[in-house]
């Protein structure tokens, strides 16, 4: 018998706001979560486009403020010698603590009718002829029912260090094909004497060499207050939605692969796709082409860039940044960056800008 008419395994972001679309849907909605706490143990740095997490806000009404905990104005990239600054001029990111915006979801979906099950793994006993596998990287959800595979992950690990920020509102990225093959190295600062210090590399390395020789070379000392490894998938499933006999089974967030392969930036992208899941709980088509038509060209344009940088892994990414400062690309992104939605940069407006970002350079006017 249905418990309820959608059973959501996992209540990270895509569950928790595919709860809340399939309650307001019409539809009763239980989210069962392995953990006692909603969000924890914490495992993700928090660095969300304020456009993402304003869209959130409208789409479901979660409001992010309680889970603030600095502004990110600007980014540096460093590779060897090289650096490459983004300064935006209108998309600024906002560091926020996830176990707190969890939370706030998770009260959301709670206040709105859902049922909420905690310190529930789930194994195989759906409660519903509707699934939505929302359990993360590894899930079991996908496992069970025979889902394409997750084709590259990347193992990461991050600790909160006291650290002396330069600039309180800037996050570094680090790039080297030696010190981070396949992915980068960051460091986000909570405030001016704190930050968040990580990396990633692509499977099968591990990361925990690679973590201690890059926080000997930021002269990182003393213990983190909170430390974690992770992995994070890079590419997309093939199929994230599938009826199995009378059941409508749909993968939304790590679950589905629906994360940036460039950053592994996957909230905005989950939380977005779950609402989609939730609305087409009981029509996995729909779901599939729904998600796909509204996210797949900007997570297939992540996916492009990670394959160039992966690419060039052969050779310093530093050729890469000065191929990228000669085209003027550090000033089209600080003038129409978006963190997110790549798809929606290529648009005459933007061409426009770039025309004039090159005329300016090259003929000076
Ligand atoms: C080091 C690191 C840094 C990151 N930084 C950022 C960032 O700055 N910005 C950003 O946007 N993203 C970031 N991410 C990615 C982001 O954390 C994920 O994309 C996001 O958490 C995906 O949400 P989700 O709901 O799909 O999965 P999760 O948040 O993983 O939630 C899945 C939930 O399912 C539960 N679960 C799993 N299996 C079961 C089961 N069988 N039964 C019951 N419950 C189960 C888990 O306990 C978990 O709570 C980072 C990730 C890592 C590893």
């Amino acid at each position: 018998m249905n418990m309820a008419d959608v059973h959501i395994v996992g209540a990270g972001p895509a569950g928790l706001f595919a709860g809340i679309a399939a309650l307001r849907s019409g539809r009763s909605a239980l989210a069962s979560e392995e953990h006692s706490r909603v969000g924890e143990p914490e495992a993700c740095s928090g660095l969300i486009s304020r456009s993402g997490l304003e869209a959130l806000r409208k789409s479901a009404g979660v409001d992010y403020s309680r889970a603030r905990i600095n502004a990110i104005n600007s980014a540096k990239i460093v590779c060897g010698k090289e650096e490459f600054a983004i300064t935006p001029k209108e998309e600024t990111a906002v560091l926020i603590s996830r176990s707190e915006f969890d939370g706030l979801a998770a009260e959301k979906f709670v206040e709105e009718g859902g049922r909420l099950e905690l310190g529930k793994k789930v194994t195989g006993d759906f409660q519903s002829d509707c699934i939505i596998g929302a359990d993360g990287p590894a899930s079991l959800v996908a496992e069970k029912f025979g889902f394409p595979k997750i084709k590259s992950y990347v193992a990461s690990m991050q600790g909160d260090f006291a650290y002396e920020c330069e600039d309180a509102h800037c996050a570094t990225l680090y790039l080297s094909s030696q010190d981070f093959p396949g992915f980068f190295g960051w460091a986000i600062p909570k405030n001016e004497s704190e930050a968040k210090i990580g990396l990633g590399v692509a499977l099968p390395r591990h990361p925990l060499a690679y973590y201690r020789r890059f926080l000997a070379q930021l002269g990182v000392e003393g213990k983190p207050s909170h430390e974690f490894a992770a992995v994070i998938p890079t590419s997309v499933r093939a199929k994230t939605a599938m009826r199995a006999g009378k059941r409508n089974v749909l993968l939304a967030g790590d679950a589905a692969g629906q994360v940036k392969a460039t950053t592994g930036g996957g909230v905005f992208f989950g939380a977005s796709c779950g609402m989609l899941a939730g609305k087409y709980a009981d029509a996995p088509e729909k779901y599939e082409k729904a998600w796909r038509a509204q996210y797949g060209l900007d997570l297939a344009l992540h996916s492009n860039l990670r394959a160039a940088l992966d690419l060039a892994g052969g050779q310093p990414p530093s050729v890469m940044v000065s191929a990228a400062k000669a085209l003027f690309f550090d000033e089209l992104l600080s003038e129409k960056g978006t963190m997110d939605r790549w798809g929606q940069m290529a648009t005459p407006s933007t061409l426009a800008t770039y025309a004039g970002i090159l005329r300016k350079k090259l003929v000076g006017r």
